[in-house]
């Protein structure tokens, strides 16, 4: 299986390539060079194996013969041996046809930990025959950064870099990245917000001379692998409550279309999905996309789901390649002046391919809260501010009908304490592995959002760790 860029200047790779690069050289984002299908015997197979033989399954098909199947097999077990369910993502009903899918039982209780463990696996798999050293740097909105220092601290072959903006993540979401203690891992303050670590992260990445010079690498949601890694989840719910003999769809809390994106691909790969529900909070480019075809890039603000606190949704150059037909010069003309002009107007054949799937709803931090207290009355659930912004977009665009609604709950409640104890006037109660993070010494650096202070910074670093 090769991959290619959705804007068409960089030669086909393989997977393991794909994997290690992140973004492609021309500034565009891979995808494989046809989606694979999984036929409705094969996903009705699915039912009742365990999640780490699904995942092996879905990766074998995009990997080609560059992991062998039984490698594949294990990288998976390991990935999700020490989640702290044996379903790794399990369902929980909150009222007629409609679940919560629960992707926060990892180590840093966000979706996040999902696609991080198995990434890490796959570089360490990678990297295994080199001799050299390769630096991540990821931008992170608050979860990425712990699910991915925690992933791959003590892994041969790589460093790991987290830049996060100060003050706008949550103090248990920081913790996660600031107290896990390992000499090839290190975490960030950047003066500035997401879009300004996002930024930087691209920046660094279209300087080829410095990437070839530190060996840079990244798993921002960007990276292919982790769209694929977030496929499996929705094979595995969707055949929990019925499928391929019925249709479901699913809402999915939204800030860089990462993880909607991959219920996309799901589809494509023939999952019957009937539609998807792309909730954000009032950082709603995405949402105002889908709404009136004009994709404009504005000022983020903070609210109580940072983790979506997100203007410039990466993810979305990948669907409107798809929708374009995947014409790359019509995709890379869009995108190439959206990081001129930050607004891009989606022709009517594309905007209507997007539509066929994708409703887009932006829900405010009142709905947040009270959709918060309403599902804890009803059904004693406690849910963080991300999967209530699900849960309320999902609600609003339900159709009508009895096809069930799957929402993915992003994070454990305990992840975002202050923002569920205002809603419910109930503490969210603190899973072991976060009471003992919260007494641990925190170390992190601060750095300006200045892309020459955040080289020097990496220079140093990677002389540091050879
Ligand atoms: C990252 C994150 C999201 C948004 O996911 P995208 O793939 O960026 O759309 C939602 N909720 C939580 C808790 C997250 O950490």
């Amino acid at each position: 299986m090769n991959y290619i860029s959705t804007r068409g200047g960089a030669a086909p790779v393989g997977f393991l390539q794909a994997l290690l690069a992140g973004l492609a050289p021309d500034g565009g984002l891979y995808v494989p060079q046809v989606w694979p299908r999984i036929s409705p015997d094969e996903i009705a197979e699915y039912a009742g194996r365990p999640y780490a033989a699904v995942a092996a399954d879905i990766f074998g098909r995009f990997v080609g013969d560059e992991i062998a199947p039984a490698d594949l097999q294990s990288l998976c077990a390991d990935a999700y041996a020490d989640f702290d369910h044996p379903a790794v993502t399990p369902l929980v009903q909150t009222a007629s046809g409609e679940f919560l899918l629960e992707l926060f039982h990892g180590p840093t209780l966000a979706f996040k930990d999902v696609a991080m463990q198995i990434l890490a696996r796959l570089y360490e798999y990678a990297l295994a025959p080199r001799s050299r050293t390769l630096t991540i740097v990821c931008a992170t909105s608050g979860d990425t950064g712990g699910a991915a220092v925690e992933a791959f601290k003590g892994r041969a072959n790589v460093r790991i870099v987290a830049l996060f903006p100060e003050g706008r993540i949550s103090e248990v979401q920081r913790r996660f990245m600031t107290t896990g203690a390992a000499a090839n891992a290190r975490a960030v303050a950047i003066g500035g917000d997401f879009d300004d670590c996002q930024a930087i992260v691209k920046a660094l990445f279209s300087d080829a001379a410095f990437c070839r010079e530190i060996d840079l690498s990244g798993v921002n949601s960007i990276n292919i692998a982790r769209i694929i890694a977030q496929c499996v989840y929705y094979f595995t719910a969707a055949v929990a409550v019925g499928a391929p003999d019925r249709t479901v769809q699913f809402a999915v809390p939204t800030g860089n279309f990462g993880d909607a994106f991959a219920g996309y691909v799901a589809r494509r790969m023939g999952l019957p999905v009937d539609k998807i529900t792309i909730a954000t909070n009032s950082n709603d480019i995405i949402a105002r996309a889908l709404q009136t075809g004009t994709y404009q890039r504005g000022a983020a603000t903070a609210t109580q789901s940072p983790a979506m606190d997100i203007q410039v949704a990466s993810n979305f150059e990948r669907l409107y390649f798809e929708c374009a037909g995947r014409d790359a010069a019509v995709t890379a003309a869009a995108f190439e002046s959206f990081a001129e002009s930050g607004v891009i107007d989606i022709p009517h054949n594309i905007l209507a391919g997007m539509r066929d799937i994708f409703t887009g709803v932006a829900v405010s931090e009142a709905q947040t809260s009270a959709t918060m207290a309403l599902v804890w009355r009803e059904t004693g659930e406690m849910m963080d501010p991300h999967t209530a912004v699900g849960v309320a977009g999902g609600r609003t665009a339900r159709s009508p009908g009895c096809t069930p609604l799957i929402i993915l709950s992003t994070a454990h409640a305990a992840k975002f304490p202050e923002a569920v104890l205002q809603a419910t006037g109930v503490a969210a109660t603190p899973p072991p592995s976060v009471v003992n993070r919260m007494s641990l010494p925190e170390h992190y650096d601060r750095l300006p959002a200045d892309i020459e202070a955040v080289k020097t910074y990496l220079r140093a670093f990677a002389g540091q760790i050879e």
